[in-house]
């Protein structure tokens, strides 16, 4: 050591010391400070990565590993990490994973950079997926980081599978942000509306298609908002190049998602859905208007509930008079005023379910009116889906076809009958037609050269007998075709059978055969009917000249009872008799038993149908060589008929003004007659008794009526110029009483009430007989 130095070089020393000191414990404490960070960022650096979830591992450039970093936990290899340590990478993870992550750590070793692979490992029995990100460490060393990805690769190919199916569907789902750009969108709606950029970036007003324009958007987000953020709606588009609109639904909804509002939206086409819809409802319309008019009754009812109506048609309501209204939803026994009807639908029903087999059937029942009818019914079973099957029914009524039918079948029997009596009438018609016209012919020319007066009366005879016969025939023969044709006239007056019979009496009681007498029962009766004055003569006096015919030896009575509701008609003959096997055939048309008496066999035909027609009924008894008995019926109702007398007594005290009355003698007659032969007639007749004028129209009548006065005028109703009827109308303005005889050929009931309209007081038919004629005047005379 050098000598001691100054003070001051001593000072200068310490302080340079001092200062040292100072630099030195500055370093220290910098040092101190230095020492501290590394130990902390050593200290948590191994505690950082025991709680990463990722293995780290190094590994040298020849694959060797050099250490696990991370925590056992992270090691899913299978071996420690103390165990792998000096492991090849080949011997760690099988083949497949080992070569994919070598490639990549050779990548890395030979750029430097950082690297990410994948590969895939078994562990504990199960895959999983991992990421492997490789880091340059130096020149000789890799760090391999490595993730469990299994989670999120799980997710992603759930995902996929989703994407996937959106993307097969034909329905479009795309979802859109508030903003109106395209967040997603299903690979149909792409390709429909043409998307172009890639998603979060189109905008939904770019595609004309789906949203026109931003206002468009604006609105259409408006309303769903007002919808409560859910709302479906229908829109029609036609897609460019094509020409159907297409009509699709579309159901929006606004969501959240992270923290941004997205609108969803998943659109059906459901054009064909409403065309096959339009398309039902047309069906349905038309089935509706086809089962509402046929004219079938269809009815469903429902089994499970009561048998209740579900179905009724129009044609049924309008038939039954029950509207659908009254009968959907209630039972036969609700509807159908006999129970007696309801519980016979209900056995059906209830067969039906049992047996399971159509029911068809025909029934009779009474209508909500009253009406009786039959119908035909068909009742089925209608399986049905998912629940029990139903029962249709069709009815139709069959009352008037079934009355057609009976009235076919009696016609066609009545044709077959017909057709067999046309051949025996004409038969038998050549016969009888022959016999008096040979006759009339034969006498006539006899008669012309008739050498004595009582030659004449006799040939005359034959010829007026003959004559008679052949009229009868000729009326008889009208009466049945009227009668065939259904045209028989009935005309019904009140008459007095009484007096009908004591005429019947008068005209028979000198036909009768040589030994027979003809007895009238009720000699002095009086019993007024209203009935057809002319065929109940017709009637009696057929049965009265069939018995005259074949009584030979003792009497013909005949009379009528009064009965409870009838009048009993009858005519007794002790004569020929009939036999009891031939008895009813009698009164079918061309039974003649004797064929060699005279008749046309029609006569008891044409009274039956008469009596028929009345109401009433005809009958026989007989015993062959005793006699017979022949009897009818008419309808009569006592205490009808005293009222009716009453009411007429009183009617004929006013109109008895009206009536013609009767003459004290007739001493001049004015025939009105334009055809000679018959004015000839009537002269011949008359002229013995009477003073007689002759018109030759109705001009001339008139005329000669007003001049003349006449007693009687008999009036032909055919004549020219003036036509009976009218002469008669104006006669009758100037006499109400003189007696106005209508004549006509034309010998109907109509006939008569139209002359007896015009103001005739008498009908007489053509060819007038002397014996009608008489009686008509008669009436005439006091
Ligand atoms: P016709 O015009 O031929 O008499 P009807 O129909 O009146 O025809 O009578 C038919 C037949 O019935 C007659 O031909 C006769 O055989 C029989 N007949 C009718 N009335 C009598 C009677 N009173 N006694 C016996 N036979 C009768």
């Amino acid at each position: 050591m050098k000598s001691k130095n100054t003070e001051q070089e001593l000072q200068q020393e310490i302080e340079r010391l001092r200062r040292e000191n100072r630099r030195l414990g500055e370093t220290i404490s910098l040092l101190q400070d230095k020492t501290d960070n590394i130990t902390f960022k050593e200290k948590y650096a191994v505690k950082v990565l025991d709680t990463l979830p990722d293995m780290f591992s190094i590994f040298d450039r020849n694959g060797y590993n050099i250490g696990v970093v991370s925590s056992e936990e992270t090691n899913h290899v299978g071996k420690s990490n103390a165990e792998l340590a000096g492991m090849h990478m080949s011997e760690i993870i099988p083949g497949e994973a080992y070569r994919k992550v070598w490639s990549n750590m050779q990548k890395v070793m030979d750029t430097g950079i950082s690297s990410t692979a994948h590969h895939e490992l078994d562990v504990d029995g199960e895959h999983h997926y991992y990421e492997n990100r490789i880091f340059p460490l130096d020149e000789e060393h890799l760090l391999v980081i490595c993730r469990d990805i299994s989670e999120r690769v799980k997710a992603q190919s759930k995902l996929d599978i989703y994407k996937k199916a959106l993307d097969r569907l034909s329905d479009c789902i795309f979802s859109v942000s508030v903003d109106g750009t395209l967040v997603y969108a299903n690979k149909q709606f792409i390709e429909m509306y043409g998307v172009c950029q890639p998603m979060g970036t189109q905008k939904i007003y770019e595609l004309p298609m789906a949203v026109k324009n931003h206002r468009q958007w604006e609105n259409r987000l408006r309303e769903i908002r007002d919808h409560g953020g859910n709302q479906v709606y229908q829109s029609a588009y036609t897609w460019p190049g094509e020409t159907r609109q297409q009509i699709l639904q579309v159901s929006a909804f606004l969501t959240r998602e992270r923290e941004e509002e997205v609108v969803w939206f998943f659109t059906q086409d459901i054009t064909d859905v409403i065309k096959k819809r339009d398309e039902f409802r047309e069906l349905n319309l038309l089935l509706e208007v086809i089962l509402n008019n046929i004219p079938v009754y269809l009815f469903v009812k429902d089994p499970d509930n009561d048998f209740r109506y579900l179905y009724w048609n129009k044609a049924f309501a309008d038939y039954s008079k029950i509207p659908a209204s009254k009968a959907i939803g209630h039972t036969d026994f609700e509807i159908f005023p006999e129970r007696e009807n309801a519980e016979s639908f209900r056995s059906d029903d209830l067969e039906l379910i049992n047996s399971r087999e159509r029911i068809d059937k025909q029934e009779t029942y009474v209508t909500a009116t009253g009406e009786t009818r039959i119908v035909k019914t068909l009742k089925t079973l209608v399986p049905m889906d998912g629940r029990s099957p139903l029962v249709i029914g069709i009815s139709w009524d069959i009352t008037d076809m079934q009355n057609i039918e009976q009235e076919l079948i009696r016609a066609r029997i009545k044709a077959e009958q017909s057709d067999r009596l046309k051949t025996a009438f004409l038969a038998n018609m050549s016969h009888e037609i022959r016999t008096p016209l040979n006759a009339i012919v034969g006498f006539s020319k006899l008669l012309m050269t008739a050498n004595s007066k009582e030659n004449e009366n006799l040939y005359a005879d034959i010829i007026n007998q003959n004559s008679d016969i052949l009229l009868q025939l000729i009326n008889d023969i009208l009466d049945l075709s009227k009668i065939e044709a259904g045209t028989l006239e009935y005309v019904k007056r009140p008459m007095d059978l009484g007096e009908l019979c004591r005429t019947v009496y008068q005209v028979h009681k000198e036909r009768v055969q040589s030994g027979v007498t003809l007895v009238l029962d009720n000699k002095d009766a009086q019993l007024i009917i209203t009935e057809d004055y002319n065929r109940i003569m017709q009637v009696i006096t057929n049965l009265i000249t069939n018995a005259i015919k074949f009584t030979s030896a003792g009497e013909i009575r005949f009379g009528f009872q009064v009965k409870e509701h009838c009048i009993y008609f009858y005519v007794r003959d002790t004569g020929l008799g009939i036999a009891k096997d031939k008895i009813e055939n009698v009164f079918n048309r061309f039974v003649k038993l004797n064929t060699f008496a005279q008749g046309t066999g029609l006569g008891l035909a044409i009274c039956r149908m008469i009596i028929e027609k009345v109401g009433g009924e005809i009958g026989a008894e007989s015993e062959p060589g005793k006699g017979s008995v022949f009897h009818f019926t008419i309808p009569y109702d006592m205490d009808k008929r005293r009222a009716e007398l009453k009411k007429r007594s009183e009617s004929k005290e006013r109109s008895s003004e009206r009536l013609p009355k009767k003459q004290d003698k007739i001493k001049t007659i004015l025939i009105a007659e334009d055809v000679d032969s018959n004015y000839l007639l009537l002269k011949t007749l008359l002229e013995k008794t009477y003073i007689l004028f002759r018109a030759k129209d109705g001009e001339q009548a008139v005329k000669m009526f007003k001049e003349l006065q006449p007693d009687l005028i008999l009036m032909d109703i055919k004549m020219p110029r003036m036509d009976g009827m009218e002469a008669t109308h104006i006669i009758r303005t100037y006499s109400k009483d003189i007696p106005v005889v209508a004549i006509s050929a034309h010998a109907f009931e109509s006939d008569r009430a139209k002359a007896i309209e015009a103001g005739c007081s008498d009908f007489l038919a053509k060819p007038v007989k002397p014996e009608e004629l008489e009686r008509v005047l008669s009436r005439y005379t006091v």
